[in-house]
């Protein structure tokens, strides 16, 4: 019989009641170090005060009116995004599928306004992952993920990561715009050069197309930057956001140059949730937190502190683990063994990762760690990798 609860998702045996910081309370009342955040989406953790405050008090207030009225809540946090990035207008949504739905419309969009609506190809690239709505599927480009549900959303193409030769020979007549994540997240921690960023910069500019950068689980301060691509030194025109700008409330966001945003006039674009006033109250006290120089410090000072704590667990592992990927708190051991089995040691030792394509465990920890959770977290992980190591002795 079916369960209750559609099962799309293969669960781990854990059921977590509680959180706090970066620890989570499971139902037997077993303490976990949290180091997946909710996949990249507890960007300060669970339960932190500044964010459950702007919760409650805005839950006491007004939840809900729709966007045929003006939402203080929604104007400071884009207004907030704005000063803090690139982007000169946003559009709220609810999850990074969302923004990347937009994002596709707003470049088609775009291009169709110029008296060009045969551009309305997408580059990208494999191992990519952009959501699971229809442009969410088609952007991802990966037969596992939209397999069965009949025809892709045409106009993308995908070229392999890092093959800037293969990206100029996809552009063609109908090309509008160039999708990347600046880190596959999904596709296992696999960072992408400033270089390359740059690089597709000038690609875009020289072929006069959109550059959208997906920073759904790259940003928001997680490599010590408010948005990863500042690192390379060059901007997109429109750019997807969602899990850590909620810090745990459903929220997303799409920014957009005032140029790549000029298509989306009144009646082109809406949502009947984004940008509500429980989730921009939320998200404004995220950005609050989270876009200041002395946090993003913190993250990028923690980042490399446990990147070199890895380094040596990879060291003294090296049947388990081949190398550590991703920069500030978004990284990646890829695995020898098989993920799988390193993410379940780590449930027995009370540490959660996540899993990545590629044979990677993604290490995501709540931006606002302490030294002494990153040491705790070291020493479970070592337990992890003796436990592992263990079992291959065994065989
Ligand atoms: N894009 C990236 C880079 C992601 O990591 C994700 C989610 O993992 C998405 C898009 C889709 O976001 P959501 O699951 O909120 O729809």
């Amino acid at each position: 019989m079916i369960p209750s609860v559609l099962p799309t998702y293969n669960r781990a045996p854990l059921t977590f009641v509680k959180g706090e910081g970066t620890w989570l309370t499971e139902a037997d009342g077993r303490r976990f170090l949290d180091f997946g955040a909710g996949i990249a989406v507890n960007a300060l953790g669970h339960a932190h005060p500044a964010l459950a405050a702007a919760l409650s008090e805005q839950a006491h207030t007004l939840w809900h009116v729709s966007n045929l009225y003006h939402i203080p809540q929604q104007q400071a946090l884009a207004d907030k995004l704005v000063e803090h990035s690139f982007a000169d207008t946003v559009f709220f949504t609810n999850s990074g599928t969302e923004s990347c739905e937009l994002a596709v419309k707003m470049a088609r969009k775009y291009f169709y306004d110029k008296g060009h609506p045969e551009k309305i190809e997408i580059i990208t690239f494999e191992g990519a992952f952009h959501g699971r709505s229809s442009a969410g599927m088609a952007a991802t480009g990966s037969e596992k993920i939209s397999k069965g549900f009949g025809p892709a959303l045409p106009g993308f193409v995908q070229v392999p990561l890092g093959d800037l030769d293969g990206v100029t020979n996809a552009i063609t007549e109908n090309t509008a715009a160039i999708m990347i994540e600046p880190i596959q997240g999904e596709g296992g921690i696999r960072v992408v050069p400033d270089a390359e960023l740059k690089a597709l910069r000038q690609i875009c500019d020289e072929n006069g197309l959109l550059l959208i950068f997906d920073e759904i689980q790259c940003g928001i301060g997680r490599t010590g930057k408010l948005f990863t691509h500042e690192w390379a030194g060059v901007t997109p025109d429109i750019m997807m956001s969602a899990k850590g700008i909620g810090g745990g409330f459903p929220l997303g966001a799409v920014l957009a140059t005032e140029e790549a945003a000029s298509g989306m006039t009144v009646g082109t674009h809406g949502s009947t949730y984004g940008g509500n006033p429980l989730g921009c109250a939320v998200g404004n006290a995220v950005i609050e937190q989270v876009a200041t120089p002395a946090f993003l410090e913190g993250v990028r000072r923690k980042g490399g502190l446990l990147r070199q704590k890895l380094e040596g667990l990879v060291a003294d592992h090296p049947d388990v683990f081949e190398e550590v990927r991703g920069a500030g708190l978004l990284l990646g051991l890829k695995c020898k063994v098989a993920n799988t089995d390193v993410v379940s040691a780590g449930f027995d030792n009370q540490i959660i990762t996540v899993l990545a394509a590629d044979n990677v465990v993604r290490l995501l920890p709540p931006l606002n760690v302490s030294e002494d959770e990153i040491a705790q977290a070291l020493i479970r992980l070592e337990k992890t990798a003796a436990q592992v190591e263990s079992t291959l002795a065994a065989v």
